[in-house]
């Protein structure tokens, strides 16, 4: 619980990234009531230092070492008394200050894991972007959550929707006890909804990227290009709500005006909309239970017109078939199809796969990685390597796709 009068503290984990800029958006317009307290990044110095300028955390954090020590320097030499810490450690070191109240987790990828880990056990309020880390260890997480009496609230626009659409706590017991029937998860179907499956083969990174509704990073970008992003997201929801992905139903909703609903035993459907813009369900997340200004354009319901909703064709994304599959099997499947899903995009995002072959490198690899019980931790980072090294073998044996 955090004092009245005092400022909140608040550490970006993936300072540099979208979410994590957007996260710093929102802080700068309320900097009387929070303060940043540590800021990561993996590669990117020059913004990292940046941002140490404007908001003089106490630490902040790189990936390498020798970029680290270089960027301690260049702090000292201005004056700015930010403490610089390198590495996995440095990132767990962020996420367990004493002096953060709050953690914003928007590494991308399984390196969120362990930091956003370290941050439920240390008892923060866990403001959760990344959600790679729910679907390789959720079991582990949510059971951590618990021990520790850390907060979790969701950053991911639907899963942040679904919560607003539900009353108070209801997080912590499941949908039965809610009244929930089902949750109806939003995807916008991406910039290939419509585009002729004969030239999926040859679209480009850029292409891929293109979001029609969202600026995002790039590895998100990919998947809801190929809809995993969705399928990730229906294991994401049912951690979070402690539900089964028979009550998660997608539906195709192109306008990206809704972010998700939430159906009741009565019949009612209650749905959240909004402008797509991240601020909106970060603000959320910093000011819950309360409401503050985020910086988002407020929405003009008459200009959107119309609504549409479809469902999703499972020909056209096999990656959401790919990831039903993986919960259907249980266990480490979903951290395997989470690695091998990382694997095959950044081949793509490098020119090394076509967009079409990223399927079938996680479908080859969920075929061949031996799945086990996900209640420890090794077991899923074993399975998680094991699971990389088969997925980078497959790629180097599909012939790269043709440059644009
Ligand atoms: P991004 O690529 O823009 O930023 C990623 C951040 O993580 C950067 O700060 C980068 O420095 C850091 N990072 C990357 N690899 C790292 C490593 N190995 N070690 C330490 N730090 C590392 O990504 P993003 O789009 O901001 O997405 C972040 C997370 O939020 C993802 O899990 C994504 O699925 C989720 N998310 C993003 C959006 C969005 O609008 N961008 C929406 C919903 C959910
Ligand atoms: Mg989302």
């Amino acid at each position: 619980m955090v004092e009245t009068g005092k400022l909140i503290g608040v550490t970006v984990l993936g300072a540099t990234g979208s979410v994590g800029m957007n996260t710093l958006d929102v802080l700068a317009r309320h900097r009387d009531r929070y303060r940043v307290v540590a800021l990561t990044a993996n590669t990117n110095a020059e913004r990292l230092f940046t941002y140490c300028r404007e908001y003089r955390p106490e630490v902040a954090v790189l990936g390498e070492a020798g970029a680290a020590a270089r960027l301690q320097e260049r702090l000292r030499t201005a004056g700015i008394a930010t403490r610089v810490l390198n590495g996995p450690e440095g990132l767990e070191a962020a996420a367990r200050l004493p002096e953060a109240d709050y953690v914003m987790a928007a590494i991308v990828g399984a390196a969120g894991l362990l930091p956003t880990l370290a941050a439920v056990r240390a008892g923060k309020r866990v403001m959760l972007a990344n959600k790679e880390a729910l679907v390789m260890a959720g079991r582990i997480f949510m059971d951590e959550v618990v021990r520790h009496g850390a907060e979790l609230l969701p950053i991911d626009s639907e899963h942040n929707a679904i919560f607003q659409c539900m009353p108070p706590h209801s997080i912590d017991g499941g949908l039965d006890r809610i009244g929930v029937e089902r949750i109806l998860l939003t995807a916008s179907g991406g910039p290939f909804r419509t585009t002729p499956p004969a030239d999926l083969e040859k679209v480009s990174p850029e292409q891929a990227c293109a979001h029609p509704n969202w600026v995002m990073g790039r590895k998100i970008s990919v998947d809801s290009a190929t809809m995993m992003n969705k399928g990730l997201e229906v294991i994401e929801a049912c951690w979070l709500f402690r539900t089964t992905p028979d009550r998660v139903r997608v539906v195709l909703h192109p306008q990206s005006t809704i972010h998700s609903m939430v159906e009741y035993v009565d019949g009612s459907i209650l749905a959240h909309l909004a402008a797509p813009d991240m601020r909106v369900p970060i603000a959320h997340a910093l000011a819950w239970p309360g409401r503050m200004h985020s910086g988002a354009d407020s929405l003009d319901i008459v200009a959107t017109g119309r609504l549409d909703f479809e469902a999703p064709d499972l020909e056209r994304f096999p990656c959401l078939g790919l990831a039903y599959r993986a919960i259907e099997a249980g266990g480490t499947a979903a951290a395997i199809l989470n690695a091998a899903n990382e694997v095959a995009v950044q081949a793509f995002l490098e020119r090394r796969l076509a967009f079409t072959e990223i399927p079938r490198v996680i479908e080859s690899t969920l075929d061949s990685v031996a799945l086990h019980e996900s209640d420890a931790l090794e077991t899923v980072l074993a399975d998680d390597a094991q699971a990389r090294a088969v997925a980078a073998r497959m790629v180097s044996r599909r012939t790269p796709r043709a440059a644009p």
